[in-house]
């Protein structure tokens, strides 16, 4: 199918952006990757009578590390952030997840800002995001705000951003030292969006015991859920940490999978990203 018709804008500076967003309103719709929006305007599953480009606005492709947080601009691509060796280094929860989103054709052009600001509880970004506590710096004609990562999910590919708001960059804390991760996920085939994931974050503490232990799923619920695992994963380790996993959370059934196994998946899989983030 073809999309419905629509007026295309092109952007050349930040303020022009931002003016267009604040014209178009509800009737727009940012463009940035293209890999999530397009695929939705030619099923006409969205029709907005205004696209605005923002490739052509300077200044929005770095990627910034200092010795807290790694703050990624709206145009850096899934591959830049992952060939990035500093920023993989001071995070390496950002590789271990990024392998995972589709294939290498999607993330040369897919960005990680379009991935958050997409919402799709399928995708790992947001997940990554939510459990470190990260935040979306969004700017609009009425100035900028940051949001964070526990109030920005709204609902199924739903957000609290504006449709006037950008999201210029996308915020991802450092952790503290001694901090481990993983992300381990079950998909029907390589590059697939996942049936279930799991993104672990442990802290231990100088003896190697548990000070703190966490996990976030993808493609479970609306909206990325976090759990704090401390407590079982001190008195009964993993397993035990997966199983309260299962008490917690809720699972539904698709094409895909059944909400059965999807929940046995929460179970495994988040034995299996702790025991693989504390190995
Ligand atoms: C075949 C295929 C498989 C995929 N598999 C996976 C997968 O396994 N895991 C995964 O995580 N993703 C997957 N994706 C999605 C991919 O990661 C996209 O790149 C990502 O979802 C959106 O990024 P984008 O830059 O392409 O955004 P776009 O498609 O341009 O936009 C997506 C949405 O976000 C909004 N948006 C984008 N940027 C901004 C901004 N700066 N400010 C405000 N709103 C903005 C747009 O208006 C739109 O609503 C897949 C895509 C394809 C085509």
């Amino acid at each position: 199918m073809k999309p419905a018709p629509f007026t295309y804008h092109r952007p050349r500076g930040l303020a022009e952006a931002l003016a267009t967003l604040a014209d178009v309103g509800a009737h727009g719709k940012v463009l940035a990757g293209g890999q999530s929006l397009m695929p939705l305007l030619s099923m006409r599953l969205a029709s907005p009578e205004h696209v605005v480009d923002v490739n052509a606005v300077p200044g929005l492709d770095g990627v910034e590390v200092t010795r807290d947080e790694v703050r990624v601009g709206a145009l850096v691509r899934h591959t830049d952030l992952e060939r990035h060796d500093a920023a993989c280094t001071a995070i390496p929860l950002l590789r271990q997840a990024l392998r995972y989103v589709a294939h290498p054709t999607v993330r040369n052009r897919g960005t990680v800002v379009g991935s958050v600001c997409h919402a799709d509880p399928a995708a790992e970004l947001p997940a990554v995001l939510a459990l470190l506590g990260g935040r979306v710096v969004a700017e609009s004609t009425g100035g900028r705000r940051e949001v964070a990562a526990s109030d920005l999910y709204v609902g199924l590919l739903e957000t609290c951003l504006r449709a006037d708001e950008l999201a210029t960059a996308v915020v991802f804390p450092v952790p503290p030292g001694r901090s481990r991760s993983a992300v381990v996920e079950v998909a029907r085939r390589g590059g697939d969006y996942a049936v279930c994931g799991v993104a672990a974050l442990v802290r231990v503490d100088d003896a190697g015991g548990v000070d703190d232990a966490r996990a976030a799923y993808v493609s479970v619920g609306d909206v990325p859920p976090v759990l704090d695992l401390t407590e079982p994963m001190r008195s009964g380790g993993p397993d035990a940490a997966g199983a309260y996993a299962v008490s917690r959370l809720r699972c539904e059934g698709d094409i895909h999978a059944s909400a059965e196994y999807r929940l046995h998946l929460v179970g495994v899989l988040t034995a299996r990203a702790l025991r693989e983030a504390t190995a």
